[in-house]
């Protein structure tokens, strides 16, 4: 079983990438090629965005094909269940384990603006450790991933409600965590801190995502919930209508936030690339050197 939690090994970062299955029909087919790329440049693991509600199902579960048995990368693929029933799920992941993959994120999701009251009335898991209890109960062989979040999840009412919570994604069959993006290694280190005091053992990877457009943060980052640090500002500041500076500034800071992370013994780094091989392999590279 390839199982990404046997990458985790003392004094060794593992880094990750995520793609996400594009809507436009000419950048899916360049999709392929990239995870190619990807594979040539060792990254450890790929993850596979999935749509709330299974919207884009067909095409994450093409990409994570392709990924494992074409490009040879070790996969996770994200899963959703907001409007989900138990039966649905377990067909879901049932696709997975048809095509070979081994490793599940387990997501809530998002309610999507298009679900009717009665799909999401319908839904048989509140969150994501119900959804890992569940796969737990059946006895299905996945290495289970869960979300976590340095600013805490915008719902959660305190920090440490939040983080109680995410003890129980890991008592639930949780192996690994990643975390949602941030941009000041301050807010992760706090919540590994405080994770690691509550007993968890499960490795956490840091999400980092380079900013190589100003209007990354009007969609992604906002809608992620994280703080944007005044040194990051005045980059986007000065360089936001300068694509070429933009993109340089950018991947400095994120080099400079992975590099510290990785010096502080940081499990792993999941980049989110935005689709960009040519991305990961800068950022790797320096990470690898
Ligand atoms: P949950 O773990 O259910 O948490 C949601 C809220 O409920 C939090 O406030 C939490 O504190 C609280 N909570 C959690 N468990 C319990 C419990 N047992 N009892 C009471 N309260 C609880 N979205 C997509 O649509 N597709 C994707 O592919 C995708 N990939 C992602 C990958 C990563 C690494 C991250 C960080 C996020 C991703 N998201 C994705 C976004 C995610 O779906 C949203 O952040 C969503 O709002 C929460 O999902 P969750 O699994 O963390 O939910």
């Amino acid at each position: 079983m390839g199982s990404v939690r046997s990458l985790y090994k003392k004094g060794t970062t593992v880094l990750s990438c995520e793609i996400y299955p594009p809507k436009k029909e000419d950048e899916f087919k360049n999709i392929y090629a990239k995870l190619d790329k990807l594979a040539a440049i060792n990254v450890d693991f790929v993850s596979v965005t999935y749509g709330a509600g299974g919207s884009n199902a067909g095409k994450a579960i093409e990409i994570a094909d392709y990924a494992k048995n074409k490009a040879g990368l070790e996969v996770v693929s994200h899963i959703t269940s907001v409007g989900f029933t138990k039966e649905k799920l377990e067909d879901g992941l049932n696709r997975f384990k048809d095509i070979g993959i081994d490793n599940i994120l387990v997501l809530r999701g998002d309610r999507p603006k298009m679900m009717t009251d009665e799909e999401f009335n319908a839904r048989d898991f509140s969150h994501a450790s119900d959804m890992a209890e569940f796969i737990r109960e059946k006895g299905m062989e996945f290495t289970l991933l869960g979300a976590c979040y340095p600013h805490k999840h915008p719902e959660a009412p305190s920090d440490e409600a939040d983080i109680y919570n995410t003890k129980k994604k890991v008592d639930s069959g949780c192996d690994v965590l990643i975390s949602q993006l941030f941009f000041e290694n301050e807010y992760f280190y706090r919540l590994q801190d405080k994770l690691y005091d509550l007993g968890i053992n499960a490795p956490i990877s840091a999400g980092i995502m380079p900013v190589t457009s100003a209007k990354q943060l009007g969609t992604t980052v906002t809608l992620s919930g994280t703080t944007v640090p005044e040194e990051l500002s005045s980059i986007i500041a000065k360089y936001g209508d300068k694509p070429e500076e933009m993109r340089k500034y950018g991947i400095d800071y994120a080099i400079r936030q992975a590099l510290e992370l990785k010096e502080r013994g940081a499990d792993g780094i999941h980049f989110y690339i935005m689709n960009k091989p040519d991305l990961a392999e800068i950022l790797l590279k320096e990470m690898r050197s």
